[in-house]
C-alpha cells in the first residue's frame, strides 16, 4: 500500500469514525475559560456538588468547604461557607454565605425569581433561600431519614415550575421522585428502585425546560428519564448517548446538557465529559474529559447554562468550578 492509498484509507476512517463519534467531530466545540473563578486570597472550594446560574449572571457553587466524604457522616455543620456566588463575566467572587448550617451539601438550584434551593445529604433536607442566604422553606426533618411525604432518604435535587411548585429528586437512599406544591405541601410521587420505565436506580439530578418536561439523571441506571409535569413518562434516552448522567440543566433554547461522570467504581474513572443533546435527545456535541487540566474533570457533579450560553461544571474530586464558553 503507497502512501496516498494508506492516507485516504486513514482520512476515510477518521471520517468515519467522526460521523459516528460526536466526540471527535465536535472536541473543541467549547473552550475552557482559563482563569475563571478568580478566588480571593486564602478562599477555596471543598468539594463542589452544585451550580446555577441566576437572572444577574451570577453563578452560585454549593460546596462542602473543608469537609471531605466520610461514612457515617457527621453530625455537626460545617463552620465555613458553603455557598460562593461568582459574577459569571468576570470570576470575582461577589457573595458567600451558608456557614454553621449544612452537614454535607449536595444540589443547587436557582429558579426563575432568583431564589436558591439546596439539598443537604447529612441532614436528610431541601431549603429554599432567596437569593441573599435568608431561608424561606425547610422541608424534611434534621438528620432523620424517611419514606414517607415528610422526609426524604439523602435527596439529591430540586426543579422548580414556573407556578412555583417543584421537584425532589430522593435520592441515595429513597428512589424516587416527589412532587410539591409552592407553599412545601407533598402533593405525589412516584418511582422505586429498579431499571424498568418509571423506575429510579439513584435519582441524582433534575432539570425542567420551558414546556414543563422534567430531566431526570437516572444516575446508576445509565440513562435519562423524560416525564411531563404530572409524572407521566416521555422518553428514555440510554447509556449510549448519555453516559452515566451526575447532572443535567436545560439551556433557554431547550438544548439538555449533561454531565457524564463515568463508571464507579472505577479508578480512574473510565472518562468524565458534558454532553449537550437537542430536546430530541439527539446528541448535539461532546466536550471535556477525565484528568486535572484546565478543561477536563476528576468527577464532573453538575453543571449549569448561563443565558448567554456559557457552561458551569463543578467538580467534587476536584473541588473547583470550570466556565466554558461555545466557540
Ligand atoms: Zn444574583
Amino acid at each position: 500500500m503507497n502512501l496516498f492509498v494508506f492516507a485516504a484509507r486513514t482520512f476515510v476512517l477518521i471520517g468515519f469514525l467522526g460521523m459516528a463519534n460526536p466526540a471527535l467531530a465536535d472536541a473543541s466545540s467549547y473552550s475552557v475559560v482559563h482563569g475563571w473563578p478568580s478566588l480571593p486570597k486564602g478562599h477555596a472550594l471543598g468539594r463542589a456538588s452544585g451550580v446555577a446560574v441566576d437572572s444577574h449572571n451570577h453563578v452560585f457553587v454549593f460546596h462542602s468547604f473543608d469537609r471531605d466524604w466520610s461514612e457515617p457522616l457527621p453530625d455537626d455543620a460545617i463552620e465555613g461557607t458553603t455557598i460562593a456566588v461568582f459574577d459569571g463575566a468576570t470570576g470575582d467572587m461577589i457573595a458567600e454565605w451558608g456557614n454553621d448550617m449544612f452537614v454535607m451539601p449536595h444540589g443547587l438550584t436557582v429558579d426563575s425569581n432568583d431564589n436558591v434551593w439546596l439539598t443537604d445529604v447529612g441532614r436528610h433536607q431541601v431549603f429554599k433561600f432567596s437569593h441573599d442566604g435568608e431561608l424561606l422553606l425547610e422541608l424534611g426533618e434534621n438528620r432523620v431519614p424517611g419514606t414517607d411525604s415528610t422526609h426524604f432518604n439523602l435527596p439529591t435535587d430540586v426543579a422548580v415550575l414556573d407556578d412555583g411548585g417543584f421537584f425532589v429528586s430522593d435520592g441515595y437512599g429513597n428512589s424516587r421522585v416527589v412532587r410539591f406544591s409552592s407553599d412545601g405541601e407533598f402533593e405525589f410521587q412516584w418511582g422505586k428502585r429498579g431499571s424498568k420505565t418509571g423506575d429510579f436506580d439513584l435519582p441524582h439530578g433534575l432539570a425542567l425546560d420551558d414546556e414543563g418536561r422534567l430531566y431526570v439523571a437516572d444516575r446508576s441506571n445509565s440513562r435519562v428519564q423524560v416525564f411531563d409535569r404530572e409524572g407521566s413518562f416521555i422518553a428514555e434516552w440510554t447509556r449510549d448517548r448519555v453516559g452515566r448522567p451526575y447532572g443535567i440543566a436545560v439551556d433557554n433554547s431547550g438544548s439538555v446538557f449533561v454531565v457524564d461522570g463515568g463508571d464507579q467504581p472505577t479508578s480512574p474513572p473510565d472518562r468524565s465529559r458534558v454532553i449537550r443533546l437537542s430536546s430530541a435527545g439527539e446528541t448535539e456535541t461532546i466536550f471535556g474529559r477525565f484528568g486535572n487540566y484546565d478543561g477536563q474533570f476528576q468527577m464532573g457533579h453538575d453543571l449549569a447554562v448561563g443565558e448567554d450560553g456559557a457552561v458551569y461544571v463543578v467538580d467534587i474530586i476536584g473541588k473547583r468550578v470550570q466556565k466554558f464558553l461555545p466557540l
